[in-house]
């Protein structure tokens, strides 16, 4: 695809505009994917960018043996010239996308590297690749296509065969779709740094259908799962239903759920976000008074921001004057579950099982100050939720902390906004979010979120929806915006 890609916009000046023509090519899994298939339908994301940027041409690709492709065949064994720097522009592309696939993986991440090391991950799987000789052998299949014949087939290469048309090469990778396809030498590691959160067998293959695969990986998960000694002892007697969510947060930290725990004697405070599923665990350390409570809160409001809703199951900390003064003051609309029924506090609930297995799996004394723990905290925040993302998913970075004020409508459903500094920014309305201005009364159809600038008591303690007014430009309204929106697109 990459020489496709290349050699088109070498030739465009012959190319663009034609009506049609042919592309002959000595791999065959490309021909369906350059002729017949939807961008949609190409789930590799660095080939769909490719096939997009082909669009503009029109022409239709055939296989042809690659011995009988004489001249592009003796060129490329006996080149005129050497490779430009913009030649070397997709070969970069294509470590970026595996290298981007990896950084989302942690799959062979090891133990004793405390940051991610994206470099050192993809040189370990490309010499376990180069050592192992039925991927050597399926990567060559690949590009000079499958036999036809069934019986032609290597056999440790059958297992492929149904899956061809979704494999892929990238320099000494193959990916299977999106999914990297991990050497044998490296399944067992890649098992363990999966299950480094002890999640459920589902959740964990959720997890490595978002970036890894080999045959069989379902399997695997189950056994490595099955063979866990903390999450057989812990395991639930009947699985549970899913929650229903009885709000709807429209964006992250809006509304947060917090409970407390006890594991081996020793008390946490868990809060977690209804949206994501984003938890923060504090160890309390034997103090769960309401004034030490409120004290985990400020923090936790310092670093995440202040929610407008925050559910909790009643506790006497969180039912004393105390804490509702503090909630006053903050301007947090504080709800309580009925106090013999603390399953309707069932967010918290949730995220209070997650964390609490974690923590009897990783550090049974209670001392969350280990490195397992550390390692199983982030893979739970990666590991994908009934909605298909994973907490990680929603960055912390989206808050609504600035205000600015709208000058015009840029584009449909963009906005031109104005900061207090006087740079001119353009945002999706998604990213928009009305607020009152200072001088104006706060009404309940205008939906606001706590800002810095604003009045804590102009906050109603109705969770704010997205104002349909906001469809078409409306002149001048205050607007709070989280900043850094900018998301990567998650493979
Ligand atoms: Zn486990």
């Amino acid at each position: 695809m990459l020489a496709v890609s290349w050699a088109l916009t070498k030739c465009c000046l012959y190319l663009k505009g034609l009506p049609t023509f042919t592309l002959q090519t000595d791999d065959r899994p490309l021909v369906p994917i350059i002729n017949s298939y939807m961008l949609d339908m190409v789930e590799n994301p660095r080939l769909q960018r490719m096939k997009e940027r082909m669009s503009q041409y029109q022409f239709t690709a055939v296989w042809r043996a690659g011995k009988s492709l004489c001249i592009p065949g003796a060129l490329s064994r006996a080149p005129v010239s050497y490779p430009t720097s913009e030649d070397m522009t997709g070969c970069a592309e294509v470590t970026a996308h595996v290298r981007f696939v990896i950084t989302a993986t942690t799959a062979s991440q090891d133990k004793d590297a405390l940051t991610i090391d994206s470099d050192r991950t993809l040189q370990d799987i490309s010499i376990a690749a180069q050592a192992d000789p039925t991927y050597v052998r399926l990567r060559n299949c690949i590009s000079s296509g499958f036999p036809t014949n069934r019986y032609d087939l290597h056999a440790s290469l059958s297992p492929y065969r149904k899956l061809q048309e979704a494999l892929s090469t990238d320099g000494n990778l193959i990916l299977y779709g999106a999914r990297i396809l991990v050497p044998a030498a490296l399944r067992r590691h890649t098992l363990a740094r999966l299950h480094d959160s002890h999640r459920g067998v589902e959740a964990t293959k959720c997890r490595a259908r978002k970036t890894i695969f080999w045959p069989g990986i379902d399997t695997d998960i189950a056994n490595t799962i099955a063979a866990c000694e903390p999450c057989q002892v812990l395991r639930p007697s009947q699985q549970q239903e899913p929650l229903h969510n009885d709000d709807h947060p429209s964006r992250p930290f809006e509304s947060v759920s917090a409970d407390f725990f006890q594991v081996a004697g020793k008390s946490f405070l868990v809060v977690a976000d209804r949206l994501s599923g984003w938890p923060v665990v504090v160890p309390c350390k034997g103090n769960t008074t309401a004034s030490s409570t409120i004290q985990h809160f400020c923090r936790y409001f310092r670093e995440v921001g202040v929610p407008l809703l925050l559910c909790t199951d009643g506790g006497p900390q969180f039912t004393s004057k105390e804490f509702a003064d503090f909630t006053e003051r903050w301007g947090v609309h504080h709800i309580t579950s009925s106090p013999h029924y603390p399953q309707s506090n069932g967010h918290a609930e949730a995220a209070v099982k997650a964390v609490k297995h974690l923590i009897l799996k990783t550090a049974p004394t209670g001392n969350i100050g280990c490195e397992d723990f550390d390692c199983g905290l982030p893979e739970l925040r990666n590991t994908p939720n009934q909605s298909g993302c994973s907490p990680a998913q929603d960055p912390t970075s989206h808050r609504w902390d600035t205000v600015g004020t709208v000058i015009g409508g840029a584009r449909s459903r963009e906005y031109e906004i104005r900061l207090p500094s006087g740079r001119v920014l353009r945002r999706n309305r998604r990213f928009l979010y009305p607020v009152p201005s200072p001088n104006q009364v706060p009404n309940s159809d205008l939906p606001v979120v706590p800002s810095p600038d604003m009045e804590k008591s102009s906050i109603p303690s109705k969770a704010p929806r997205w104002s349909p007014k906001l469809n078409r430009p409306t002149g001048i309204l205050l607007l709070t915006m989280g900043l850094g929106f900018e998301k990567p697109i998650v493979s």
